[in-house]
């Protein structure tokens, strides 16, 4: 087993893997970033190592620099979480030359499926359904138009080299497709440095149905069964859960198995995540694979009683896959929030400031996985997500009500959140009766209510507490520039 690994990331995934490693009996070394020298990864970690400078480039995206600190540090792996380097098949090349294990699968496979148009090409013929599309030459009118209309409106134009939600329109009308073509490859060209282009159909009102798969690089695949992660903004998850509301045993057995046919197919080794479109009619289709641990993990770790790192940890030291598919089952509901340091009451834009309070909630079966404390400082350098709060109910029910009395219970101050929206979300009636599509949030316009608040009377005094202490406005808001928008009314405990 290794003795050291080395987490090239920061925030709460650099928290959780540190978590498993100590766990284990292995020595975390963590690094940061000069905007992270007191963040909560590197408190936590056995070791860390500075990277001078605050943007990527120069740190957590440093490839020859990270690889050469695991060296000297004597890491014989190296953990990079998910984003930053998790899904860079030449970090993953450069680690292997020198030495170093990367936890994660092959090179190859994380090229391949870091690619649109090559992933459903591998895939095609494997027993994977794969959504009408086509990558042919975009730079002709007359064969785009043709290949446009074959597929049949609306159509999706996605970048091939796309990831985190960026770079995709639908296109309802023939008039619409050239200027929208050109448009997405400007946009693929300036977001990824690949301005490369694909047509797909686009499936209206879907759900986003992905499964977890694993495997050992020597032929043994299995998967962990489905997360729905269909509540979305601008195409990013915000609230996932297992199992989905949408899934029957049948439709369930179904899509394991085209799961874990592109995990053979692949030969796949580690842990990873087949993400499929369904449609309202039942027939589901490949999107993606994920080559890494997806942010969402926890709700599978908590439904199916694994702990995903440690398996990865397992698999990538050259060990046997620690479950079977037979050992494998569902037991209850377990969902996720992503509480992020952003301002629904202007446009999500992203909120930075110091975190005057961070009072998570507490009790059964409930678990957050946060990359701050009190004190941290939120920049403007990175994701601005500051936890997942999780949590595990008999049923999708008692999950659900779970969820809105811990969001009530979750004070942050210094910056604006959206926990507020999320308890809104979580309290619409669609949501509790499980009628969820990936346009949710368009569809219903969440207003909040006093009940969406922070209503916690322990809560509520130390948030006030702490407001007092500081005399300034909370919620990273200027007083001077707060406005009167229903978000704002509805923190009605904020003006006590
Ligand atoms: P999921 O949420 O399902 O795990 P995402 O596609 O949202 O997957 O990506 C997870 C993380 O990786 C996010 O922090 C996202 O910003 C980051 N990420 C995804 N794709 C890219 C990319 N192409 N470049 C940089 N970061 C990315
Ligand atoms: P990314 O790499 O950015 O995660 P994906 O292909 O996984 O790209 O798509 C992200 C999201 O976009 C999906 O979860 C879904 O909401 C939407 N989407 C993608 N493809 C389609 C499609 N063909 N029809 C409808 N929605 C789609
Ligand atoms: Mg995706």
């Amino acid at each position: 087993m290794f003795k050291k690994v080395l987490i090239a990331n920061r925030g709460e995934i650099a928290v959780r893997v540190s978590q498993t490693l100590q766990e284990m009996g292995i020595r975390s070394l963590a690094v940061y970033s000069d905007a992270d020298r007191k963040a909560l990864h590197v408190m936590r970690a056995d070791e860390a190592v500075h990277l001078p400078g605050a943007a990527p480039g120069e740190t957590y995206l440093d490839q020859a620099l990270l690889v050469r600190i695991a060296a000297e540090h004597g890491a014989d792996a190296v953990h990079p979480g998910y984003g930053f380097l998790s899904e860079n098949a030449r970090f993953a090349k450069a680690c292997a030359e020198a030495g170093i294990t990367f936890i994660g699968p092959q090179p190859d496979v994380i090229e391949a499926m870091g690619d649109k148009i090559v992933a459903k090409r591998t895939l095609e013929g494997s027993g994977v359904p794969t959504i009408p599309s086509w990558s042919g030459d975009t730079a002709n009118p007359e064969a785009l138009a043709k290949a446009a209309g074959e597929i049949g409106y609306p159509v999706l134009l996605k970048a091939a080299a796309g990831g985190g939600g960026k770079g995709m329109r639908i296109v309802r009308e023939p008039g619409e497709l050239q200027a929208a073509m050109e448009a997405a490859a400007r946009e693929a060209q300036k977001a990824f440095g690949d301005a490369r282009v694909f047509v797909e159909k686009y499936i209206e009102r879907p759900r986003h149905v992905e499964f977890q798969i694993f495997g050992d690089g020597k032929g043994n695949c299995v998967h962990l069964f489905e997360r729905e992660c269909s509540i979305q903004r601008r195409y990013q998850k915000i609230v996932e859960e297992t199992p989905s509301p949408a899934l029957d045993a049948a439709l369930r057995a179904r899509m394991g198995e085209a799961a874990v046919a592109a995990a053979r197919a692949l030969n796949y080794r580690g842990a990873g995540t087949v993400e499929f479109i369904l449609a309202p009619d039942g027939q589901f289709y490949f999107l993606e694979v994920n080559t890494r641990l997806q942010v969402e993990h926890p709700v599978t770790e908590l439904v199916v009683g694994q702990d995903l790192v440690r398996a990865q940890v397992e698999v990538a030291a050259g060990g046997a896959l620690p479950f079977r598919q037979e050992d494998l089952a569902q037991r209850g509901h377990a969902m996720e929030c992503r509480v992020y340091a952003e301002d629904p009451a202007r446009g999500f834009l992203p909120s930075t400031g110091q975190l005057a309070q961070f009072s998570p909630p507490w009790g059964a079966h409930v678990r957050v996985d946060a990359g701050v404390r009190r004190g941290s400082e939120v920049s403007m350098h990175y994701d601005p997500m500051l936890a997942k709060l999780v949590v595990w109910g008999t049923d999708r029910e008692e999950a659900r009500r779970r969820m809105a009395w811990a969001l009530r219970r979750f004070v942050v101050l210094g910056v604006s959140t959206n926990i507020e929206f999320l308890a809104a979300v979580v309290d619409h009636p669609a949501f509790a009766a499980g009628d969820l599509h990936t346009h949710f949030l368009d569809e219903h316009p969440l207003t909040p209510t006093p009940e969406t608040a922070v209503d916690d009377p322990v809560a509520i005094a130390a948030a006030l507490a702490t407001a007092g202490a500081n005399g300034a406005g909370e919620g990273g808001v200027p007083t001077a520039e707060r406005d009167d928008s229903p978000w704002q009314q509805g923190r009605h405990w904020r003006n006590v």
